[in-house]
């Protein structure tokens, strides 16, 4: 199903409520859907890999990583022993088509009955282009804080472009979230990703589609990744600190698997998209002012931020968290010129995602602004 804005494309099966069922007086009103997967988590977990292959009924694992990331592919073909078909370690970002059709040609080639992806969602898209034409089961072993691992979500690059959508075959099967794995993320990457994760999850919990159960997850995702990340930029080798960001990220990751996003991932793809800014550092300075112009649409979601973050204001304590992370903070940090402001405003105008609060483009071009200054919202 070819996927606009990831969830934007209207799904009749949808009810018209939102913020948590809050539709009608008291009345709860919504549609859950849950996403089926086997989730591994804790210190070590990566152990069990054997196990989880045999209990997807493989027998040759193909083992995935980026070229960075191959010791780690390694490290898992050889605890697989006879059950590893071999490994791919040409995973890259944005998963373009050269680099889906050798791995599936691989694939194909070993007999392999499974994709292993050991990585970021980089990798774990790749195992998804893999299973979109095989339907091969996919265990991932996510080393970031993106989430894909959670998602039915795919994207596949060809000719510049990247095309994505929903497709249930791409799910991961498997999921092993292993602390360990990820103290080697380094700190500037870790608090961008865990800001990207924290951006699904505010963006869940206003999302046309939300529902209670998303609402919990998404508070108590934020929470733990906060709490994670702060410990993590003084302290990368805390284990502890790295169990709190992975297990903020599984929440956020089901939070952007089980529902849609709004104007906040708009304005990042377009940034990302049209003018190469860095993906998960893009959240982090767009994020407070997406939320700071969402709030007077979303109060009780603006409440749970605030609980979340031990914070008075959502949008404050999101630029907070950020600046304590060490994160850029402006657009213009990022490297956005001020004359592109225009068209990134026109850009985004383009085919928008749904947003609880109604924007025109001059709404766009005084939030784009403010986060081109990165000023504090007030
Ligand atoms: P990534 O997978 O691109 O990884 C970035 C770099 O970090 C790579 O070089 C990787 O090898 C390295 N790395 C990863 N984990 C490491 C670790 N623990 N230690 C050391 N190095 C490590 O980064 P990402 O942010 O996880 O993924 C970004 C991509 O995922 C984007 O293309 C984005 O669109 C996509 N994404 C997809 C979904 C989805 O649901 N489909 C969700 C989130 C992100």
């Amino acid at each position: 199903m070819p996927l606009q804005g990831f969830a934007q494309v209207r799904d009749p099966t949808r009810l018209d409520a939102r913020g948590g069922g809050r539709a009608r007086g008291n009345m709860k009103s919504f549609i859950y859907t849950a996403q089926a997967s086997r989730v591994i988590f804790g210190l070590n977990s990566l152990e069990n890999i054997e196990h989880e292959v045999v209990q997807v009924g493989a027998q040759r694992a193909l083992v995935l990583s980026t070229p960075e990331q191959r010791p780690e592919a390694e490290k898992v073909a050889s605890r697989l022993g006879n059950r590893t078909a071999g490994i791919f370690a040409e995973a890259v970002m944005h998963v373009p088509i050269e680099s889906a059709r050798a791995a599936r040609d691989k694939a194909a080639q070993l007999g392999a009955d499974c994709a292993v992806a050991i990585g970021g969602g980089s990798t774990i898209g790749l195992a998804k282009a893999i299973a979109l034409e095989s339907t091969l089961p996919i265990i991932a072993i996510p080393t970031t804080y993106a989430g894909s691992e959670m998602t039915s979500i795919y994207g596949v690059t060809e000719d510049g472009i990247k095309r994505t959508g929903r497709d249930p075959r791409v799910l991961p099967r498997t999921v092993i979230y292993d602390p360990a794995l990820t103290t080697s993320l380094p700190v500037g990457l870790s608090a961008a990703s865990g800001m990207n994760a924290i951006a699904h999850a505010v963006e869940g919990l206003y999302a046309q589609d939300s529902n209670p159960v998303i609402s919990l997850l998404a508070e108590e995702g934020i929470r733990a990744m906060a709490l994670g990340l702060r410990r993590v930029v003084v302290a990368p080798n805390d284990l502890e600190a790295r169990s709190d960001c992975l297990y903020g990220a599984w929440l956020c990751g089901i939070v952007l698997g089980g529902v849609g996003i709004a104007l906040h991932h708009k304005l990042c793809h377009t940034l990302g998209g049209s003018f190469n800014l860095p993906h998960a550092a893009t959240h982090a300075v767009v994020l407070p002012h997406a939320v700071a112009f969402n709030a007077p649409a979303a109060p009780e979601e603006m409440q749970r931020i605030c609980r979340a973050l031990g914070t008075e204001s959502a949008a404050a304590g999101i630029f907070d968290l950020a600046k304590a992370l060490g994160l850029p903070q402006s657009l213009r940090d990022l490297g956005l010129g001020a004359h592109d402001l225009d068209r990134a405003s026109d850009l985004a105008m383009l085919s928008p995602y749904w947003n609880p609060r109604p924007f025109l483009l001059a709404d766009i071009r005084e939030l784009l602004r403010r986060a081109y200054e990165g000023d504090r919202p007030s």
